[in-house]
């Protein structure tokens, strides 16, 4: 007997160190979310009785694409991706406003352009009522964001505002498990953050217990991240005592100062 497909969930696929791949599944098709390795997936697959039915691609770097060949011999599905960030094996190139028919699943999700952390970089956001997602790849991460390896300042900090513009209730799928590093950056510039503390004693619990601290929610981030934070007078204030910060600085320059005072944290 074949079994009924159930409401699309998202199965956690933990790869490599400190990745998150993500299996969005209602019980009989799944696609895979940024499959950097495709042994944990093609594992959850089976042991879960799903047949891949698409592939989900937020940006080049190859923790995020690396299975996505192995995939295709496996099962040829159709392949989304961002337009502009030179993955060959896209075959549904995507860019901000579109919207994914996800195949074999009744899900459909839209696309936001989040440039920074590559220049083509996508996101994916399910909006349905009682059901906001977002698969945010290496941008927004849980108290922190990715690196700038092609983006600007500018563009990453416009990036996690479109981002943080999300329902509260949006639960972040981001790709890398690095919440309590990020929290450590976090309450070095926030001590007195309450909800940054509640986190951290929250977050460490279950990183205790090797249970993922994602995803988190748009609601969480904007209370804890300081990427997201860059007006708070705390975080300001921070900045400016460890000399990263001239007076009178706009939130980009705030931005900027904090990413790159995190590179060397
Ligand atoms: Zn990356
Ligand atoms: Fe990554």
């Amino acid at each position: 007997m074949t079994p009924a497909p159930t409401e699309p969930t998202v199965l956690t696929v933990p790869a490599f160190k400190d990745n998150y791949l993500w299996l969005i599944h209602d019980g009989v098709h799944a696609a895979a979310v940024d499959p950097g390795d495709a042994e944990p997936i093609l594992a959850a697959l089976q042991a879960h009785g799903l047949t891949l039915t698409a592939i989900l691609l937020t940006h080049h770097h190859a923790d995020h694409i690396g299975g996505v060949m192995r995939l295709l011999e496996h099962s040829n599905v159709p392949v989304f991706g961002p337009r502009n960030d030179g993955i060959a094996t896209v075959g549904h190139p995507l860019g901000e406003g579109d919207r994914v028919k996800v195949p074999g699943l009744a899900l459909e999700l839209a696309v936001l352009d989040v440039p920074g952390h590559t220049k083509g970089h996508i996101a994916y956001v399910r909006q349905d009522p009682g059901a906001h997602w977002l698969f945010c790849g290496d941008t927004l991460f849980g108290a922190g964001c990715g690196r700038l390896f092609e983006g600007t300042p500018a563009q990453m900090a416009a990036s996690l505002a479109k981002l943080a513009a999300l329902p509260d209730d949006t639960l972040v799928y981001c790709a890398h498990e690095y919440t309590l590093s990020n929290l450590r950056f976090a309450e070095a510039l926030e001590p007195d953050n309450r909800a940054l503390q509640m986190r951290v004693a929250n977050d460490s619990q279950l990183r205790g217990t090797h249970l993922p601290t994602i995803p988190s929610t748009i609601a969480i981030e904007k209370a804890t991240n300081p990427f997201l934070r860059t007006r708070e007078p705390a975080i300001v204030a921070s900045l400016a005592a460890a000399g990263r910060l001239p007076s009178g600085a706009d939130p980009v320059a705030v931005f900027a100062a904090l990413r790159e005072w995190k590179n060397v944290f």
